[in-house]
């Protein structure tokens, strides 16, 4: 009836108002949290296996919110992604995050470590033609070799694969910075885009350890996913390590590099840093 139709309106409208409203103040107060030095980045280390060496250090970014503490990016880059935040978000993280390598590498305590530093690239920046800019930009200003950069991609934002995306990833590789595919084995990923693409590293999604963990055929999986990588001519480096027997696994698997809790969750700047002092291996 046209009652119950009224009722229902009413339940459901001031429900979808809030629902906006809260949205709106999140893009608000994203925005803001840009361009005033709310975002700050973790660094959690990619380890070579066979020797506890820091092959890597990947920046993470988290949103210190003035009123409701650490927000994770897993709350913040979706909407950053959809209205448009992401570039400057994006370019916010380049540069901090060449800016720390820089310092790493310089500083006394910390600079006989040689590892790269990975950043997360999402498909928008793909898009956007000032993107390459950016990274030129970033690169100059802090004089790093552009190897000791890696961007890391997804699957989903490389593969939607059209004419401008190929002309940024091959611009990026005439940069000389590397490429990563991140989060492999989530996706529709396919061997023939393993062999195309511009990268030189596959890193494999955590879920492809865990799921696998009481299958009697992990063993084998493990071992087939290691040796399609390398067939394309391409290193793995597995995410999601999180005990000792999946490193060793890995390991002696002949994956050469892992991720994860087990050695390190991400860690604010000043305990890397601290830790980065006090020791040669991880
Ligand atoms: P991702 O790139 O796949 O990053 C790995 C995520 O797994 C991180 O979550 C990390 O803290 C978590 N992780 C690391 N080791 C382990 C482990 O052993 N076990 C488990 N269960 N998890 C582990 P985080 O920091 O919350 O980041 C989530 C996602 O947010 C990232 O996934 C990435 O897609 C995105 N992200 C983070 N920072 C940036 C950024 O600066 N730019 C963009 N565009 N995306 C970012
Ligand atoms: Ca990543
Ligand atoms: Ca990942
Ligand atoms: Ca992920």
């Amino acid at each position: 009836s046209k009652a119950d139709g009224r009722s229902k309106l009413r339940v459901f409208e001031p429900a979808m108002l809030h629902a906006r409203q809260l949205r709106n103040q999140l893009v608000g107060e994203l925005r803001q949290a840009i361009a005033g030095s709310q975002l700050v980045l973790f660094y959690q280390p990619v380890i070579e296996l066979a020797t506890g060496r820091i092959e890597g250090v990947e920046a993470l970014v988290r949103w210190q919110h003035p009123t409701r503490g650490l927000i994770m990016p897993d709350e913040f880059i979706p909407v950053a992604e959809e209205t448009g935040l992401i570039s400057a978000l994006g370019n916010w993280v380049l540069n901090a995050a060449v800016e720390q390598l820089r310092r790493w590498r310089t500083a006394p305590e910390t600079s006989r470590h040689d590892f790269s530093m990975r950043i997360n690239i999402s498909a928008a920046d793909l898009q956007r033609l000032e993107f390459i800019e950016d990274v030129r930009d970033a690169l100059t200003a802090s004089e790093l070799d552009p190897a000791l950069l890696v961007l890391e991609l997804t699957e989903g934002a490389i593969i939607q694969g059209n004419e401008l995306d190929r002309y940024t990833l091959a611009s990026l590789r005439k940069l000389g910075v590397g490429l990563e595919i991140d989060d492999f084995g989530t996706g529709y990923s396919s061997i023939s885009y393993l062999r195309r693409l511009p990268v030189d590293r596959v890193k494999v999604d955590r879920t492809l350890l865990s799921a696998l963990g009481s299958d009697p055929a992990q063993p084998a999986l493990i071992a087939a996913i290691l040796q399609l990588i390398r067939a394309c001519g391409l290193e793995a480096v597995w995410e999601g390590v999180e005990n000792a027997e999946q490193a060793e696994h890995l390991r002696s698997t002949g994956c050469i590099s892992g991720q994860g809790y087990y050695f390190s969750r991400p860690l604010p700047e000043a305990e890397f840093t601290k830790r980065l002092a006090q020791h040669d291996v991880w």
